[in-house]
């Protein structure tokens, strides 16, 4: 049997909505005024705080029941579900290992045995591997994933990348031929399964 082509799909606002969860806790409890343009800013005037504590009270919210109990993005699980008939699918992250346990047990509730692996990136440590790198392993033809620097240094290394939704940290006047700008699941179903 011929092997599946194989997808990587980034986590954070793209199967579930991140930034902006984490923005309207972190200003409630923090009285700070973050902004979405400003979500991976490193000023610490803006977070109110070293990095050290910010970076911790992000991910303490991302454990959180409150987080956890948010749902991935409704047109997410069908066309997740459906992709994993014609595709190998993986999760692969930024997150830190240290949300390895929760990030699995969310994905595993809302796509049970979808995704072969699910891949921990560090991206905020020294612990850090590039998503290009992964992608590389995984022999992987697509990534989707909303980051313009994931985007740019996959598509660099080979690989067609789906750049995900319409947030501040993706926006470029011009995009390199691998790089497809996709509004939502419903055009990641029109490219990939049609
Ligand atoms: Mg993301």
């Amino acid at each position: 049997m011929k092997n599946k082509p194989v997808i990587a799909i980034d986590c954070d606002d793209v199967i579930i909505s991140t930034a902006p969860n984490i923005i309207d806790y972190y200003n409630l409890t923090y009285g700070t005024n973050i902004e979405l343009k400003d979500y991976y800013s490193n000023d610490e005037q803006i977070w109110g705080a070293d990095r050290n504590t910010f970076m911790t009270r992000v991910y303490t919210y991302l454990s959180t029941p409150e987080y956890q109990s948010l749902k991935p993005f409704q047109d997410a699980l069908a066309t997740i579900r459906e992709l994993s008939n014609s595709y190998e699918l993986h999760v692969v992250t930024a997150r830190p290992d240290s949300l390895a346990d929760i990030t699995k047990k969310m994905l595993n509730e809302h796509f049970p045995d979808t995704f072969k692996s699910i891949i921990f990136t560090n991206h905020f440590s020294d612990k850090n591997i590039s998503k290009a790198d992964v992608c590389s392993q995984l022999n992987a033809s697509y990534l989707i994933d909303d980051h313009l620097h994931h985007a740019q240094i996959a598509a660099a290394s080979g690989v067609s990348v789906l750049l995900f939704g319409d947030y501040p940290w993706n926006q470029s006047t011009t995009l390199p031929d691998l790089i497809t700008r996709v509004n939502d699941w419903q055009q990641v179903r029109d490219i990939l399964l049609n």
